[in-house]
């Protein structure tokens, strides 16, 4: 039994970076705002934040930095002059850490709801017709309810793809949820999918001790990389011990004798592996499952993505996707906030359209990897003409100090009018220097702006500057950097 409630200006379903920055910036405009969010946690608790706070980019990003330090203690802390006797790992109290942020930012999240007046609710949101949204609260025991509003913001996301060849059991075969929370390190450890997230996970596990051996369909690695960058990241992965190995195709995995048995296929034949754990991390999939009442009409494309046009807006009048629902723009958090954000404010009437052609991107590995604009090989496919130059951070001098100088930095600009056009780093904190790249490619700068551009000395953003130079041949370290 279900009766009328509430009428809002807005209602965001799904509360992840999409979701709840879209129900803030609305409720900053003066619209009436609600969000609906069926988020559980492990305990049952729901808690804002969506995939990637509570399992996702952040949570990751939480468990690495505990890893990156193990690492750091048992590897590199000798060079250092630093002798540390009987280091032990104490997972659960390392996953207690990741948690614990977790909850403090979800705690600041639910301190903006309230400040904001935004009124929460801890159901699952069915999308009806007419703007009404059903929402059915995560507590059975409630009844569903009935909200309608002139405006609904859908921000449903993505959930992990399941594989019929490896059945998730969360014990041994498990998903990247799951992977998160292990309290036990696995000995032997596969990962299906040498993608973005099996390749963060991959850097975690391996980082505390595991035997990390990733299975991946595909032949090239990192496809939607720039190809040096790609190689570059295969290298150094190979390096740091992970045994990644492409056109590997699963067949089946199941639970053995506390094992988990993993055949699979590749062009020699047909191979069997016994690993204590599977993780299953072979891409993400919509989630509109459910998500809308066939009288709704939503419109989704083949794959189950909602069919957006150009300013995330349905085929529904009033109704909007965001986020990891739809193809506009790769699916990265921070995408679907500037998706939050273009949305709410064009319900207030304001067009702040979103360039997704100086997005970022970022692989959470260690070492990062991230880049704006295009790559070489989509450049000379389209025949444009450029010139190219990059710099190693071996011979950048804040890198050695810091003993982080493997990766490079890469730029493209065009050959005539030296417009930047691609800027790609691979290193230690290549998520903060990209803002630079991202920056100046917002104002259309050339690479001789960035070549003029003073950089403190020594910086790692010294390295974007040489390669800069280096499109001038004027790079005075590049000699030392091949
Ligand atoms: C392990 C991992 C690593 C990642 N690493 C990166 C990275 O390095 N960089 C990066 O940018 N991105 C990364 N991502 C992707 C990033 O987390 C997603 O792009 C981001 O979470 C998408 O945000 P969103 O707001 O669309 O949805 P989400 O954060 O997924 O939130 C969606 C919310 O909607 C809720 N929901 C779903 N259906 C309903 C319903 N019917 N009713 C009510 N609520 C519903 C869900 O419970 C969830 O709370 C990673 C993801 C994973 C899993």
């Amino acid at each position: 039994m279900t009766h009328t409630q509430t009428h809002y200006d807005v209602i965001v379903i799904g509360a992840g970076p999409a979701g709840y920055t879209a129900a803030l910036r609305c409720a900053q405009l003066g619209l009436k705002t609600a969000c609906i969010d069926n988020w559980l946690d492990k305990n049952g608790k729901s808690g804002l934040g969506g995939f990637f706070l509570n399992a996702g980019c952040l949570a990751s990003i939480a468990l690495l930095e505990s890893a990156k330090l193990y690492h750091a203690l048992v590897h590199d802390a000798k060079k250092h002059g630093i002798s540390v006797q009987a280091i032990s790992l104490d997972m659960p109290q390392m996953i207690q850490r990741k948690d614990d942020i977790i909850e403090t930012l979800r705690l600041q999240l639910a301190e903006a709801f309230d400040y904001h007046k935004i009124d929460r609710y801890p159901a699952r949101g069915k999308l009806l017709n007419n703007r009404q949204v059903e929402a059915t609260p995560v507590d059975d025991s409630k009844l569903p309810i009935i909200l309608d509003a002139d405006n609904i913001i859908l921000a449903t996301s993505s959930t992990p793809v399941k594989l019929a060849c490896a059945p998730i059991d969360n014990e041994f075969i498990i998903d990247s949820v799951a992977a998160l929370h292990l309290n036990i390190i696995p000995k032997k450890l596969a990962i299906i999918g040498a993608g973005v997230v099996g390749l963060e996970l991959a850097s975690i596990w391996s980082r505390l001790g595991a035997e990390t051996i990733l299975l991946d369909a595909q032949e090239s690695f990192l496809s939607l990389l720039d190809e040096q960058l790609a190689a570059e990241a295969y290298q150094i992965y190979r390096t740091q011990g992970l045994d990644i190995r492409m056109g590997s195709r699963v067949t089946s995995a199941k639970k053995d004798h506390k094992k988990v048995t993993i055949n699979y296929q590749d062009r020699e034949g047909t191979h069997t592996l016994r690993v204590d754990k599977l993780i299953v991390a072979s891409g993400r999939t919509p989630n509109t499952g459910n998500l809308a009442a066939p009288e709704a009409d939503l419109l989704l494309d083949e794959n189950g993505y909602v069919h957006v046009n150009e300013n995330c807006r349905t085929n529904l009048p009033g109704v909007y996707a965001i986020g990891d629902l739809s193809l506009l723009g790769p699916m990265l958090a921070h995408k679907g906030i500037e998706e939050g954000v273009f949305v709410a404010e064009q319900i207030a009437g304001i067009h702040n359209p979103i360039d997704y052609d100086v997005l970022p991107s970022v692989i959470y590995t260690d070492p990062e990897i991230a880049w704006v604009g295009q790559t070489e090989q989509a450049l000379r496919a389209m025949g444009e003409s450029i010139k190219v130059s990059s710099f190693s951070l071996k011979t950048n001098a804040r890198a050695q100090a810091i003993g982080k100088n493997e990766g490079l930095v890469k730029i493209i600009a065009h050959a005539d009018t030296d417009t930047l056009l691609g800027v790609h780093i691979i290193g230690t904190h290549a998520s903060e220097l990209v803002a630079e790249a991202v920056l100046a490619m917002e104002f259309s700068a050339s690479s001789e702006d960035l070549a003029r551009t003073i950089h403190a000395h020594p910086t790692l953003s010294e390295a974007l500057h040489e390669a800069a130079l280096g499109l001038k041949n004027r790079s005075l370290y590049s000699l030392f950097s091949q």
